[in-house]
This record gives structure tokens, C-alpha cells and sequence, in this order.
């Protein structure tokens, strides 16, 4: 003791050595005592803080509860095997140079110090976690080092010191190897803490200042003051299973353990009664929890660790049905679910039913272990001090590997296995149960008996509860396997990163499709969430230890976050899993939400692709493509959404490339497949799962879609002009600059509004086509859209200045003005402005023959552009100056001027040949066609727009070999189909590209004669009924489990009608024996010869039905005729009755072939490799018009 200390009077002494019990030296005690009145200090003087072990004055429940042996009542504070304890000196407070003897505890949580061993409440603990390092620090000493505090300890020799430095050492790397994320698992003994019931500022008798006290589970825990607390550093901590709660006056109230009295004061009596509750509640889980404990820990061996031997272990692997201590519950976690699933004694109360309890006291430590650790060399087994390392191997070869267990003897034979369980899950025999599934028996066999199909019903059947619980437990176990890397095998196997978040989210159940309709705020229930090791749980409350549900990172194929306000939180986010389900989560608070995303993002997207999350995405997720010109394979590609632009990662790439859906070419669902036409490129996106795919096509329709009136809203084009003018102005340019009166005269009212309703919904799909559209309701319909524009094409705010500029006498001023103007409009106006004034200058070129010069023009577009009532000139005389003078507002220079000479040449001479080509070019799929046969000198490399038609293909090929077709010749387009030695003739409406993308390898495009066709027509037109009927010989190839089975050929009736085709065994009977929907039908002409068919006129017939099943069949038919009038039936029962092109396309055919002048151009040569092709499809992608300047 110090001088000071000496100089205090006797009494004052006393009361230090008292208050220092309990109480740190770090500071000068004086400032912390306060001196208690004469009445209560009896308590305190006859009862010191850490020497209550008498119990005379002590409330008579105490001493009730005292009266127990000593090991009794250690029992609760022992629940933690204590790894180290021995006397050190502990270094003085304020630079005195006594040292205090203090008896120093370590267990897996807390370096504690307290006055003697018989001390229950310590004077100061120090979480291990908050541990940074020991050092030595000389003469026996050492030091604990924390983030913020230093604490000196002597021992009494080296060794000691040694040994001490050592074992803490140990446990501090065992901890900081297990990261951060573990902690949350165990109790939460820091500042960290995340399950805190309540905690505040309590004056505690005996103390000057006010303590900070923490009520968190099962304990009460003491702090100096708040700052402490959030370091983790405090006094001691009260394990409530021995504590009672009791109110003494308005502001005061007891808390009595058989050691000690703590009696607290609080501010108000509302906070007093808010105090006693939670610590009430505290002890009432306390108690509940250890009463599970206590029925467990009756037997015997359940009082040790299954693993290692330590003293009362208070977890639990509940599928493996042993009892675990902290450590090796720890060990066990990374195990994973799968392998064993850890629970707590003492916390997680809701698993613990009777039936499990029960099933532990049967089974537990020693039935499990007499299977699991039968064969464990000594050399192996772990031990109350073996460290994490070891603890993990021993287990991994215990538990996975099953290395150590007693084989049943029928292993290996899996139908024995499996008879043997469904036997013994009738009798009470549950070691023999235990040993049967972990050596292979399925818990979900087939009994063989319908009504009690597997061995879980067989139990109950029988009434043996336990066995069901266990096989309950088990039904997901995996059977431990010796191979090395299995897990390895996932489907998706890359290492994640660990992000780890928490918090309380509003979450709905999950659901199985799309949530379209508003989720009003009572759907949603409170729940307490963490992302932690690549697992996302959600839990009751944030006490509960075992989650109601998780989501595995791996698991998430897409992440939505929603617009504000889409449900009753204001902020939402969707989660969507590979087994298509869909979770629900918001908030009021949208910074949280968008820290939820961000996180979420972060631990599921491929590392690879992490620069998507740099996007403020509205969806992000993985999804699978084809693309390029291999479509064979589909690859996995990483796509995040954020307005209108798609950012993909793709496989074959190592950068992020953005689609910017506005300006797709194309944009279409075929099949299960989401088609994306750039003007480079086309994309894939497939269906692999339904639910997030249908949330990205109508998310990516939106984005790709006009989403308002104004300009910068509208589908774009790559030059950023709005696709709808675009549209327009070429078919004008390609049908109307010759045309009389154009933009002057308008077309039909109500065509141009249709018109202009189809494209403001979807400009890019509407093709305008010469026949089809009048050349006045399109430009009509151009004026319409410029009018009804939002901002205007110049902008409101912008407007006035352009008319004045026009009022600007000095000519170079005004277009100085003009530019000036110019530049000042947003990118999408100056473009749009621009190739309008530049389709006028063209329109203009051919007054002579449209009677529209600039003057005429700028008439009917001032008043449009400016959207005024025109009658003032201002407006037209803006529009009559651009013209005039384009060329030097818009610097077009010379070689852009002879492009476009060339280009309106061009169009002339088509117009002059009568060409009707009005079409756009789109898509850059290059396919090979052959001429009539397979054989290189019939390759046709053609590009195939998305919405090319097989008859456009047909006179494609046609035209590029100047064959003229004659009348009654049937051209068509055939797929082929090598393997099974079929072929179908495409309809000439069909579109080429799904039938392309669906092509097998053995699969090719021919176009030839289609010879029965005209056959064919006739016996349609000749023929009574639209449907069919008669005998043919069939043959089913069912496919399953991958074996064709087949039977030959037999007679059947069939029927086939506008909707279905019907199979009878026979002419009389009455009802089919199948029947398909013919829509789903796919008919191919011929059959394979290796199956023998009785002619060779028959069909191979493919069906797929809706959860595409694939099935196939051959019909064979005695004669050529009955075939055609069988196929021709198809046909047009599959069409519509729409079997051949009506009379006006023949015309058009015709009109095509007399232009084979143009069909002369020759393709740019598609030989070579990939590389070379794809360079040379860029090229031809890019300038179109080299194919009209050979002309
Ligand atoms: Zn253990």
C-alpha cells in the first residue's frame, strides 16, 4: 500500500480494502467511493463485495439457495471451462510500486482477476477478444495489451509467466483466426454486444459514481462507465440463474445472489420498474435455459464433451445428438449444417422439445460416441486444451469423414441399408437407427409400402417418436465420405467474399412468382437480420440464436431494389434464389436499404464482376447468354440494370461492356429467350429459371421502352436520334422524295394516329413497309410527333431565342447565333435537329419533282417544330435558314456532303429499278444457307435480321444467285435434320432466328423446291372438312431415364382437327388413348431408316409440352398421296389455314427477281476464321450503304 494509504485512519482503510474488492485500481478508489450512510454500511462492512461466503445476514432466500454443497453452487458460474487460474501479482494504479495478489481466471471468453479463489465476482474482466497481443515485460512480469489499456501482471517464476503467455497467447490467435464473425455466435461479452436487453447508468450502493450496467441474456454485466463498456473492459458480470429481483422503495431495488446484494438505485421510478423487468426476464431465461441443461446433463456423459471432455458442456449438435462444450460447438459450425447442426442448451429454447430432450437422454454422448469415436488411435483424440486447429481436424475425420466410426455391416450395400432402416425405425432400437443412416441408409427411402412410403412415416406408424425426431433431424444429413475435395463439386464453387451486416428488416414470406400488386405494410413482419460467412438469416428477435430462415450468398441468382414507395416501406429490396423464390425486405429508413443492397451485392456477385457494383443498380444478377456466333453453348454472364442501360459482365470477356437499351436495334421474347439486337451484336438472355428471368424482361422491356413525351424518353437510336423519327425519315427517304406535296399534304387522320400509337409504344418493332404504308400518313404522322412533343424539339427554354436569332439582320451573326443555340441544346435535340434538317435539304434536292422547296417546307415545319399557330413567319423563317443554310450551320464537310450524294443517288437508281426494299438493316447473326443440297459450292453466308422472315431468306438466296423463279415453283426454306434423316419446310412467315438459335449441330438450312406443294394446295382446296382422319402405323420413342424404348410400329386411329391431334387404339373405340395440343407439334418429313419404318412416307414427329418434356414419334403411311393430305392437314391446321403467300406477295416475289440487278451484289466474303469473320460482319454492319455503291 502506498504512503497515502498509510497515512488513512483505520476505518478508512477498511473501506478501501472493501470497495477494492469489486472495484479496479486503475484509478485512485477515493474518487469512486462513496461513503455510505452509517445504517446501511453493516451490509456492506460485514458482507464485502467479493468475500460474501457467509451467509448469516444474507436474505433468506439466499440462504436457502446457500444451502447446497459448494460444487452445487459453482456449478453456474463453472459453465465455462476455465483454461488457466493461479495467483499473479497485479501491478498498482498511479505508478506505486506494490504489487496487489490477485487470483487470475482464464476461460474461452474473459481473462478475469479477482481478491481470493473463492471470490464468485471479480474485480475486473477483459473479454479475450479485446486482447491485441502479451508481451514480457521482464523480472516474471508480462503484459495484456487492449486497444486502449495496459494491464502488468508478476508470476511467480518464468515458467509460470511462460506458461501464462503462452495459453493466453493461444486463445487470443484462436480468436482472432476464428475472425469477428464467431463472436455473435456466443455470447456477446463486449461492447459489441447485439443482443442487450437494456443498459444504463444504475447507482450501485458502495459506489460514488454511477455504474454503467448491461442487461444482455442470461447475465448482467457491470461497467465503470458507458466508455468502458464499448471498449468491452468491465468489473464483473452477474449470471442470473442465481438471482433474485426485489423492489425496496420508488427508485431503489434489490438484486440478491447467494454471494452478494447488489442494490441499485435508479432515476425515475419508470426506469426502476423498466430495470426490474429486464432483469426479471433475464433470470427467467436464465432458469428456463438451464433447466434444459440440467435434463440433459442427468446423464452422466452428457456432462462431459462428446469431443474433447470438458466439463459441462452446454451445446449441442442435435442431429448428431451429442453434447458439446463452447469450443467444440465452434468447430462444429464450420462443419456446416449439412454435417452437423449446432445448437445452444441454454439459448435456443424453441428446438428443445420434449421428444429431442428425451432423444439425448437415450442416445447423447454415449450412444453417439460408441459409433463415432469406436476406432480413435489416442494419438488423434483432442482434449479440454487443444487448440482450434486440432479441435477441427479431429472433428473433420470424426464427423465427415466418419473415420473413427463402427461399420455397420451392411455398408456399402444400399438396399440392404435401406430395408434394415425401414425394420428398425419401428422398434425403439436408435442406436442401431443411428448407425444404419451414417453408414449410408436413406432417410428418405421408399418403404415400398404406399401408405407408409418412407421410414420416417414407418416410425410414427409405430409410435416411436424418437426415431422420427432423429430421422427429423437427419433427413438433409450428409453421409460422411473420406474423398477429399467433395465439396468441391457445388455447382457454384467460387469463394465469396465475406461481408458481414445486421440489423432489423421488415421481411414478407417468400413467395413463388413476381410481386406485382403493392405489399401493404401489414404484410410485412419485424425481423432481426445478419449477413455473416456468406449466409444471410433472419430471426424472431434480435435474442434468438436460431434463425427462422437463411439464404446462402451462392444461392442468389438476382437483387431488385425497388423503386421509393413501391410497398408500404418506402424503401424495398427483392432477393431472388436459384430454387425460385423470392424474399421481400423494407425499410422506412433508404440509407439502410441501400447499405442492405450494397452488402447483399457485394457477397454474391462473382468477384470477377464486382465493377457492376459500382452502378446505382436497379437489379443486378447472374443470368445465362448466348452471343456471338457461337450459339451452341450458353454461357453465365453478370448483368446489373440501371436506368436504361444493361452493364454486362460477360464469360468470354474480362471487362464490362454497357447495352444501352434505348438504342437497341431489336428488342423481342422468342421462346424462352430474350433477344437483344445491337447494332454489333445480338444477345441471348435465357430463361434458365423462370421467376428472376421473367423480373429482368419486364425490367429490361421498361428500361428499353419510351418512358415519357419528351425526346431524351424515346427509344434511340445509335446516333441518338429517336427511333420513331428515324423510322420515319428513312422510309421517307426511301419511298417519298419524289413524291408530290410531301409534308404538305396530309394523310388519312386515323391511320397516322394507329401509326403513331404503334410507335410511340414500341418504335422499334414497327416496320414500315412500302404497301403496307402511305408515304403521306408517314410524314404526317412525323409532323404529329414533333408537335405533341414535351419540350419541344428546341425546348421551352430555348425557344424564344431561336425566334428572335431569326429577326438577326447581319447573315453571320445570325448563324453565329444559330450555332450558338445549337450547342446549347441537349445531345439528343442537337441530333435530332440535325438529321431532320438534313432529311428536308434532301427533300428540298428533289422539288422539281415534290414541289417542296425550302420555302414550301419551312411553311409546314416552322409552326410543327416551334409548336406555334403559325401565323407569323418567325417560326418558318428558323426552319427556312437551317435549310438554306445547313451546310454551314451544322459544318458538313465535303466527304460527309458526297456520302449522302451518293446515298440519295443510290436511292434513286433503286427507285428507278423498283426496288422495293424500304427495310432497315438489323441483327448481325450470319448463318450459313445452302442452294438446294449440302455442299460447299451451295454455301450461302447470309446476315439474318431478327425479324427476317423465311420467305425473305428464301428470296435472299434466290436473289444472290439470280435464280428466277417461274410460277407453281414452291421455293422454301427446309431445316434439316441430319440425324434423324428428316426435314421440315419452314413457313414463310416463320422468323429465321429462333429456328436458327434452336438448330442442332446436326441441323442445317436448305433452300429448295417444296414438290408436293402444289399438291398439296389443291387437296386443300378441294377437300370437305378441315379435319382429318384415317389409319397410320406409329411408333413412340419414349425417352426415359436416357433408355429409348420402343415397341415397332402399330396400327392407330387418328384424328386431327383444328386443335388437336387424337390417337385411338382403334376406329371404334371412343375415347383417345393420346392427344396433343398440334400447336405444340413439330412434323418433319421422313423417318430414320435404322428404325425400319413399314414405307418411306412417314413423318418424325417432335412434341414438347409446357414444362418443356420432350417427346417423339413416326407416323408412317401406306401411300405418297395419303402423306401429302396428312402433312398438308398440318400445315394448315398449324397456320391457320394460311398455307402458301396469297397473291400480292407472288407479286412482290416477282417484283424481286426482275431487279436482279441489285441481287448481284456481291457479300463481303465471310470465309476465314472467327476472328476475321466477325470483322468483316462489323464492317458490313457499319456501312451499309458500300452495298449500294457498287450499284
Ligand atoms: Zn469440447
Amino acid at each position: 500500500m502506498s504512503d497515502k494509504d498509510d497515512a488513512e485512519t483505520m476505518r478508512g482503510r477498511l473501506r478501501s480494502e472493501r470497495v477494492n474488492s469489486l472495484f479496479s485500481e486503475d484509478e485512485l478508489i477515493e474518487d469512486y467511493y462513496d461513503q455510505p450512510a452509517a445504517n446501511d454500511s453493516s451490509c456492506w462492512n460485514d458482507y464485502g463485495l467479493s468475500t460474501l461466503q457467509s451467509s448469516g445476514t444474507v436474505s433468506s432466500r439466499s440462504s436457502s439457495m446457500h444451502s447446497g454443497s459448494t460444487e452445487g453452487l459453482d456449478a453456474p458460474t463453472q459453465l465455462l471451462p476455465i483454461i488457466k487460474a493461479g495467483w499473479l501479482d497485479k501491478n498498482p494504479p498511479q505508478g506505486s510500486y506494490i504489487y496487489q495478489k490477485r487470483w487470475v481466471k482464464l476461460d474461452a471468453d474473459y481473462l478475469r482477476y479477482f481478491d481470493s479463489e473463492k471470490d464468485t465476482y471479480s474485480k475486473r474482466f477483459i473479454p479475450v477478444t479485446s486482447i491485441a497481443r502479451v508481451a514480457s515485460i521482464g523480472d516474471q512480469k508480462f503484459e495484456v495489451i487492449t486497444n486502449n489499456r495496459t494491464f502488468a501482471f508478476r508470476a511467480e517464476s518464468d515458467a509460470d509467466r511462460n506458461e501464462w503467455m503462452r495459453t493466453l497467447q493461444q486463445m487470443v490467435d484462436e480468436r482472432k483466426f476464428k475472425g469477428l464473425n464467431r463472436i455473435s455466435l456466443f455470447q456477446p461479452p463486449t461492447g459489441a454486444l447485439d443482443s442487450v436487453d437494456k443498459c444504463g447508468l444504475l447507482e450501485l450502493r458502495g459506489f460514488k459514481n454511477k455504474l454503467y450496467v448491461v442487461v444482455a441474456g442470461d447475465k448482467v454485466f457491470l461497467y465503470k462507465n458507458a466508455e468502458d463498456y464499448r471498449q468491452g473492459i468491465g468489473i464483473t458480470y452477474i449470471e442470473m440463474n442465481v438471482g433474485n429481483v426485489k423492489d425496496v422503495d420508488r427508485r431503489g431495488f434489490d438484486l440478491t445472489t447467494p454471494y452478494r446484494i447488489f442494490s441499485f438505485s435508479a432515476d425515475s421510478d419508470q426506469e426502476k420498474d423498466e430495470w426490474v423487468e429486464a432483469m426479471q426476464q433475464s433470470i427467467a431465461e436464465a432458469l428456463s435455459n438451464s433447466e434444459v441443461a440440467e435434463k440433459i446433463w442427468s446423464v452422466e456423459a452428457n456432462r462431459f464433451c462428446a469431443d474433447c471432455g470438458s466439463l459441462n458442456p452446454d451445446w449441442a449438435s442435435v442431429n448428431l445428438c451429442v453434447v458439446i462444450c463452447k469450443r467444440c460447438a465452434g468447430e462444429h459450425r464450420g462443419l456446416g449444417p449439412s454435417i452437423t447442426k449446432v445448437r445452444s442448451l441454454k439459448m435456443d429454447r424453441k428446438v428443445w422439445t420434449e421428444e429431442l430432450i428425451e432423444l439425448f437422454c437415450q442416445v447423447g454422448n454415449c450412444v453417439a460416441n460408441q459409433f463415432w469415436a469406436a476406432n480413435v488411435p489416442p494419438s488423434e483424440a483432442i482434449h479440454v486444451a487443444s487448440g482450434s486447429q486440432e479441435r477441427r481436424r479431429f472433428l473433420i475425420a470424426k464427423y465427415k469423414e466418419g473415420k473413427y466410426r463402427r461399420y455397420h455391416p451392411l455398408f456399402g450395400n444400399q438396399e440392404e441399408l435401406n430395408k434394415a432402416l425401414c425394420a428398425t425405425v419401428t422398434t425403439s432400437d436408435l442406436a442401431e437407427t443411428q448407425s444404419l443412416v451414417f453408414c449410408g441408409a436413406e432417410v428418405s427411402c421408399f418403404s415400398g409400402d404406399p401408405d407408409f412410403p418412407n421410414p420416417i412415416a414407418l416410425a410414427e406408424q409405430a409410435g416411436q417418436k424418437l426415431q422420427m425426431e432423429f430421422l427429423l433431424h437427419n433427413k438433409n444429413s450428409e453421409i460422411p465420405r473420406v474423398e477429399a475435395g467433395s465439396s468441391e463439386e457445388k455447382h457454384y464453387s467460387v469463394i465469396l467474399p465475406s461481408v458481414t451486416h445486421n440489423g432489423f428488416l421488415f421481411k414478407t414470406p417468400s413467395m413463388a412468382k413476381l410481386v406485382h400488386e403493392r405489399k401493404s405494410r401489414e404484410e410485412f413482419s419485424r425481423r432481426w437480420c445478419t449477413l455473416n460467412d456468406s449466409i444471410f438469416s433472419y430471426y424472431e428477435n434480435d435474442r434468438n440464436a436460431v434463425p427462422n430462415g437463411e439464404i446462402k450468398m451462392e444461392e442468389i441468382v438476382c437483387l431488385v431494389n425497388n423503386p421509393p414507395d413501391t410497398h408500404g416501406f418506402e424503401s424495398t429490396f427483392e432477393v431472388y434464389i436459384e430454387s425460385e423464390r423470392l424474399y421481400l425486405f423494407g425499410l422506412e429508413n433508404p440509407e439502410a436499404i441501400r447499405k442492405w443492397v450494397k452488402s447483399i451485392a457485394k457477397s454474391f456477385i462473382h468477384p470477377r464482376a464486382d465493377e457492376l457494383l459500382s452502378h446505382d443498380f436497379e437489379r443486378i444478377g447472374r443470368l445465362q447468354y448466348k452471343g456471338g456466333l457461337n450459339l451452341q453453348r450458353a454461357k453465365e454472364g453478370w448483368f446489373a440494370l440501371t436506368q436504361s442501360v444493361l452493364y454486362a459482365f460477360l464469360e468470354d470477356s474480362d471487362k464490362e461492356e454497357a447495352v444501352h437499351l434505348k438504342k437497341l436495334q431489336e428488342l423481342s421474347v422468342q421462346g424462352d429467350s430474350l433477344v437483344l439486337v445491337e447494332r454489333r451484336r445480338t444477345l441471348y438472355i435465357q430463361g434458365e429459371r423462370k421467376l428472376d428471368f421473367l423480373g429482368w424482361v419486364a425490367a429490361i422491356q421498361k428500361a428499353a421502352g419510351s418512358s415519357g413525351d419528351t425526346l431524351s424518353e424515346q427509344q434511340l437510336t445509335e446516333s441518338d436520334i429517336p427511333v420513331i423519327v428515324d423510322r420515319c425519315i428513312d422510309y421517307i427517304t426511301q419511298c417519298g422524295l419524289t413524291s408530290e406535296g410531301i409534308y404538305r399534304k396530309s394523310g388519312q387522320n386515323s391511320k397516322t394516329t394507329s401509326l403513331l400509337e404503334m410507335l410511340r409504344k414500341d418504335a422499334r418493332r414497327v416496320r414500315l413497309k412500302e404497301g403496307e404504308h402511305q408515304v403521306d400518313d408517314v410524314s404526317n404522322t412525323l409532323k404529329r410527333f414533333f408537335r405533341d412533343l414535351g419540350d419541344g424539339l428546341f425546348t421551352k427554354e430555348f425557344c424564344q431565342d431561336w425566334l428572335k436569332a431569326a429577326a438577326i439582320e447581319n447573315e453571320e451573326e445570325k448563324i453565329g447565333q444559330y450555332r450558338q443555340l445549337l450547342s446549347s441544346l441537349p445531345v439528343v435535340n442537337r441530333a435530332t435537329v440535325k438529321a431532320l434538317i438534313n432529311h428536308l435539304y434532301r427533300v428540298q434536292y428533289f422539288s422539281e419533282m415534290n414541289q417542296m422547296n425550302t420555302h414550301n417546307l419551312a411553311i409546314v415545319f416552322g409552326p410543327t417544330l416551334f409548336q406555334t399557330d403559325g401565323k407569323d413567319y418567325k417560326a418558318g423563317r428558323v426552319v427556312e435558314d437551317l435549310i438554306s443554310r445547313y451546310v454551314v450551320i451544322f459544318s458538313v464537310d465535303e466527304q460527309e456532303m458526297r456520302k449522302q450524294q451518293d446515298e440519295i443517288t443510290a436511292i434513286i437508281k433503286m427507285r428507278i429499278a423498283g426496288s422495293s426494299s424500304g427495310t432497315q438493316q438489323a441483327g448481325d447473326f450470319i448463318c450459313t444457307v445452302y442452294l438446294e443440297e449440302k455442299k460447299t459450292e451451295a454455301e450461302q453466308h447470309v446476315k439474318i435480321p431478327a425479324t427476317m422472315t423465311a420467305e425473305e431468306l428464301t428470296f435472299e438466296i434466290l436473289e444472290r444467285r439470280k435464280i428466277d423463279t417461274k410460277e407453281k415453283e414452291y421455293w422454301s426454306c427446309f431445316e434439316v435434320n441430319e440425324r434423324e434423316e428428316a426435314e421440315r419446310p419452314l413457313h414463310y412467315s416463320e422468323k429465321v432466328l429462333p429456328i436458327l438459335h434452336g438448330l442442332g449441330t446436326d441441323s442445317y438450312l436448305v433452300v429448295k423446291k417444296q414438290l408436293s406443294m402444289e399438291n398439296m394446295l389443291i387437296y386443300l382446296a378441294s377437300r370437305v372438312s378441315d379435319s382429318k382422319h384415317g389409319m397410320m402405323k406409329f411408333r413412340e420413342e419414349r425417352n426415359l431415364l436416357g433408355l429409348g424404348l420402343s415397341t415397332g410400329f402399330h396400327d392407330r386411329y387418328f384424328i386431327l382437327n383444328n386443335s388437336c391431334l387424337r390417337l385411338y387404339k382403334e376406329v371404334r373405340s371412343h375415347r383417345p388413348e393420346k392427344e396433343w395440343p398440334v400447336k405444340n407439334l413439330k412434323v418433319y418429313l421422313g423417318i430414320k431408316k435404322k428404325l425400319r419404318p413399314p414405307s418411306c412416307w412417314g413423318f418424325t414427329v417432335f412434341y414438347e409440352n409446357e414444362k418443356h418434356e420432350k417427346q417423339q414419334w413416326y407416323l408412317c403411311c401406306d401411300t405418297q398421296m395419303e402423306l401429302r393430305e396428312w402433312f398438308a392437314s398440318f400445315l394448315y391446321v398449324q397456320n391457320g389455314g394460311n398455307v402458301w403467300p396469297s397473291e400480292s406477295s407472288k407479286v412482290r416475289a416477282s417484283r424481286t427477281q426482275q431487279d436482279s440487278r441489285l441481287g448481284n451484289i456481291s457479300l463481303i466474303p465471310l470465309r476465314g476464321n472467327e476472328n476475321e469473320m466477325r470483322n468483316s460482319v462489323a464492317a458490313f454492319a457499319a456501312d451499309p450503304l458500300t452495298l449500294l455503291r457498287n450499284v
